[in-house]
This record gives structure tokens, sequence and C-alpha cells, in this order.
């Protein structure tokens, strides 16, 4: 299971991020993996999770 800081650092460079309409809360606390529409909750439903993690240890 990815931690809080992970989700975060994906939800703010993934190219496929959608708000799930929580404006507020994305407001209050930035874009992260948890208010993304494609985030069921454990997991990415269209798999590039991984992919933007990866991409991020190279920066
Ligand atoms: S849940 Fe998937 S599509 Fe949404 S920001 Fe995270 S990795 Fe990107």
């Amino acid at each position: 299971m990815a931690s809080k800081e992970q989700l975060k650092l994906v939800g703010l460079t993934c190219n496929h991020y959608s708000s799930s309409g929580m404006t507020a809360s994305i407001i209050n606390y930035g874009r992260s993996c948890e208010n993304c529409e494609k985030w069921d909750g454990k997991k990415c439903t269209i798999n590039v999770f991984d992919k933007t993690l990866a991409g991020l240890d190279q920066g």
C-alpha cells in the first residue's frame, strides 16, 4: 500500500489525474490520488500509479 506522501506526489504530477468533484477538499488539501476519480480506495483503476511513481524516482 502506498503512503499518503506517495499518493500526494503522484496526484500532483499524474497526467491522468481527474478530480472526482470534491473541489473543496482539493483546494484545502491539494491534489492526491485519494481525490482522483480513478482511485478506487486502494489502487489506481487505470494502473498508472506505479509508472508515475517510478518516473518521480528518477527526478
Ligand atoms: S489514481 Fe491513478 S490516474 Fe488518478 S492521480 Fe493517481 S495514478 Fe493518476
